[in-house]
């Protein structure tokens, strides 16, 4: 019996040849920046709970949860199933209907800063939005934003944000006129004297300081003690709207968010990621008397087509009510897998003798492969990249997917078992023992 030998490497993969056929008519191959890596990502065929599934039929364990906004996994059935009803009934209307009222009363009682909220598509739309609104409120045109915080792709807030931005190393995008950002004063993260500076300097111009209050696009970064009671007190005396840009933090660090974590009251606020249910789907409000400068009411405009559209309103009640009946449960629970996720990375690291740190935060983590402390852009910035992308890697062939850049942030989600948390533990051992 003769076996017929062949080269594995003349047959490519399914998200290989996907991948060239993608580059030929998508820019760079993907419709977010961060999805692609050398030398191909994989092309997603399904995913279910923690899992997800290529086209070629290999199954991870998803760490990324399409960047955090998989709370409870993928495909939730009643998510789906409320989903499915709601389809049969008409998908988009442009009017108003009884869920987007029953959604904005659901998130004004939980996220506490938030007396009135307008629905919008996506978080920079949110950020966009509050902007603008602030600036209205105030009349004041400057806002302050912290290096490597990311608040979505607008001219803005594009300036050192972070995330694709820092692995690509465009800083700043290009296309953006410096008319636009000369209004964007950018401080480090962690730095009280550098924003009292900014703020002495600047006072009667700054309509807003935005800032995530847990960085989770330039890696994981937690605020100092007391950093954010320290932002909020010199905002309050100098009359300057605090928006937290909780797109990742809202409905993921507490029911409430970040405010509810750390006990501290913005004047507006940021969702999405989470809200959506895996719809797209954001969120901004804040206090009555700054929202209600919002058209009609007032003179701000804003507005969206597919803003407030029935399948996502829907997605979203039935998330936060899945949260809010187990809110108690679901907390904790994620709490005890993130620490058994960082402890035990933490346990690697030291026992390999690697140069590298961990932060983590309840449900969300990463590692940093640098021997300094990590806390802020700076510090971030001093991880060897590499070193990153080969862990990365041998994560990836061993079945875990993890967001491919160092400077993203890893997320848990309810779906996942400690089991899941334990094999993972196993495969992070074995790509560490690669790195020295
Ligand atoms: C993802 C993200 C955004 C942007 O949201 P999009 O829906 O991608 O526009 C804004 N702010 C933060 C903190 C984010 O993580």
């Amino acid at each position: 019996m003769t076996v017929a030998v062949v080269s594995v490497s003349k047959y490519k993969s399914k998200s290989e040849e996907l991948f060239e056929r993608a580059k030929k008519v998508i820019p760079g191959g993907v419709n977010s920046p961060v999805r692609a890596f050398e030398p191909h990502p994989f092309f997603t065929k399904s995913a279910k709970g923690s899992k997800i599934t290529d086209e070629d039929g290999r199954i991870y364990t998803d760490y990324c949860m399409a960047y955090g906004s998989l709370i409870f996994g993928h495909s939730h059935p009643e998510v789906i199933e409320a989903i499915r009803q709601q389809l049969e009934a008409g998908s988009l209307y442009g009017t108003p209907t009884q869920k987007e009222v029953e959604l904005a009363e659901l998130i004004t009682k939980t996220v506490s800063c938030m007396q009135m909220v307008r629905l919008a598509n996506s978080g920079a739309e949110a950020t966009m939005h509050a902007i603008r609104t602030a600036r209205a409120f105030t009349r004041r045109d400057k806002i302050v934003k912290f290096e490597g915080c990311y608040h979505g792709a607008h001219d803005y807030v594009l300036v050192q944000a972070g995330s694709g931005a820092t692995t690509f190393g465009t800083a700043t995008s290009a296309g953006i006129p410096e008319d636009t950002i000369k209004n964007t004063i950018v401080l480090p993260f962690n730095d009280v004297e550098a924003l009292e500076d900014a703020i002495t300097r600047h006072a009667r111009e700054v309509a807003a300081v935005i800032i995530e209050p847990v960085m989770g696009n330039a890696g994981l970064i937690l605020p100092s003690d007391g950093y954010l009671h320290t932002v909020r007190r010199i905002t309050e005396e100098k009359g300057i709207v605090l928006i937290f840009d909780e797109v990742i933090t809202g409905f993921r660090l507490a029911l409430g968010g970040a405010q509810q974590l750390f006990g501290i009251m913005p004047d507006m606020a940021c969702l999405s990621k989470i809200l959506g249910g895996g719809f797209p789907l954001a969120a901004f409000g804040g206090k009555r008397e700054i929202m209600e400068n919002i058209s009609p009411r007032g003179k701000v405009y804003q507005a969206g087509t597919y803003s407030g559209n029935p399948i996502s309103v829907t997605a979203a009640l039935t998330t936060l009510k899945l949260l809010e009946r187990r809110a108690d449960r679901i907390y904790s629970g994620l709490a005890d897998l993130g620490l058994r996720m960082s402890k035990g990375l933490k346990d690697l690291i030291s026992d390999r003798g690697v140069g590298a740190q961990v932060n983590s935060l309840s449900s969300m983590f990463q590692i940093f492969f640098t021997d300094k402390r990590v806390v802020d852009y700076a510090s971030a910035k001093t991880s060897d990249t590499k070193k990153f992308l080969t862990y990365f890697k041998h994560l990836l062939d061993q079945g875990v997917f993890v967001p491919p850049s160092q400077f993203e942030t890893c997320f848990i989600s309810a779906a996942h078992a400690p089991e899941d948390v334990d094999a993972t533990l196993d495969s992070m051992d074995s790509a560490l023992s690669k790195l020295r």
